[in-house]
């Protein structure tokens, strides 16, 4: 029988997930953390935060240096509410919505290029993790932050799959959009990930290949909480 996920065999893991845009990374993370009773550590919004920072206070998302220095100073804090779920607060400010603007979401990008901002977002994860019991999302989680997490998962989905989710999200937000267009936006994300020169999208050789395209989020967590099972009792 498959053992518990109240066994102490969990107690102080580091699970790492990582994969491109729309194999359902952060909402597999979420709710695996829920069900582990594990915090969710989501990387990609803390460089959200940092972009957010610089473009409110007319940092210019090209000045390395500036940039560094924000990461450096700014509080960026994950707090859990019993309704709206986890929240993030930038120097004591809700700025969970906020950080989700296509602005801030162009600015991250920009942002995480430098690599003196990188230096301290994987400094504060590290930090973050050094306890365990996180499921750590985002790209350099694997292969960075986390290189020794206890599990490692790269998901993966065929594009219509990936398209066809996004396409979703849009839908139930009120937007419209198509799958076509949704899969040439994610052919040019796929290539910025995978070709940029600091912190790559990459699969590193240690990560369990989880192909989400025929799955529900339900089943891709069970699948994880799987995985996790065999690895732990393993240690
Ligand atoms: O995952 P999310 O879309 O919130 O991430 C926003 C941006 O932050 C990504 O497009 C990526 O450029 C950057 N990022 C990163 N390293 C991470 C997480 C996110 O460079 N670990």
């Amino acid at each position: 029988m498959a053992m518990s996920i109240n066994s102490s065999a969990f107690e102080g893991k580091i699970i790492a997930i990582d994969g491109p845009a729309g194999s359902g990374k952060s909402t597999t993370a979420k709710l695996l953390a829920r069900r582990l009773e594990y915090t969710f550590l989501d990387t990609g919004a803390m460089y959200r935060a940092v972009a957010l920072h610089a473009l409110q206070n007319g940092v210019s998302l090209d000045d390395a240096e500036a940039l560094a220095d924000v990461a450096a100073e700014v509080n960026i804090e994950f707090r859990n509410d019993e309704h709206k779920g986890q929240m993030i607060f930038l120097n004591g400010i809700d700025v969970t919505d906020a950080i989700r603007t296509p602005e801030a979401t162009h600015g991250s990008s920009a942002v995480a290029v430098h690599p003196g901002v990188r230096r301290e977002m994987v400094r504060r994860q590290r930090q973050m993790g050094e306890r365990g019991n996180i499921v750590a999302e985002g790209r350099d989680t694997t292969s960075v932050v986390f290189k020794d997490a206890d599990l490692k998962i790269y998901l993966k989905a065929d594009l219509k799959a990936r398209a066809e989710r996004r396409m979703l999200e849009i839908v139930n937000r009120g937007e419209t959009s198509s799958v076509e267009e949704q899969e040439k936006l994610l052919v040019g994300r796929d290539k910025n990930d995978t070709e940029r020169k600091e912190s790559p999208l990459t699969q590193v050789v240690d990560a369990v290949e989880v192909d989400t395209t025929n799955l529900t989020i339900e089943e891709q967590v069970e699948k994880i909480i799987q995985l996790a099972q065999d690895a732990f009792a393993e240690k």
